[in-house]
């Protein structure tokens, strides 16, 4: 997996592949950047994530499903979630 931090002291924003149990990994140790200690935060793009998410979902149903699915975003709306159990 891949994850964004940001460094508060220098304002860098970069990309490091971490397994998800170690990905607070970077935001422990100093920024590689400036070298500050406890100023480095993980971002969250749940964007990314839920654009993922309904890809998963269609890969998982089959092709059959994308009708299904279109009918319900028409219904529900683009903000709703759908379950695949
Ligand atoms: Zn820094």
């Amino acid at each position: 997996m891949t994850y964004e931090y940001n460094c508060k002291k220098c304002k860098t924003t970069w990309e490091e592949g971490w397994p998800m149990d170690k990905r607070d990994t970077p935001t422990e140790i100093p920024c590689p950047h400036c070298n500050a200690e406890g100023s480095v935060t993980r971002l969250i793009s749940p964007t990314k994530m839920s654009y993922q998410g309904r890809h998963g979902v269609q890969k998982l149903a089959g092709d059959g499903w994308n009708d299904v699915l279109k009918k319900i975003k028409t219904n529900a709306g683009p903000k709703s979630t759908i379950e695949t159990r």
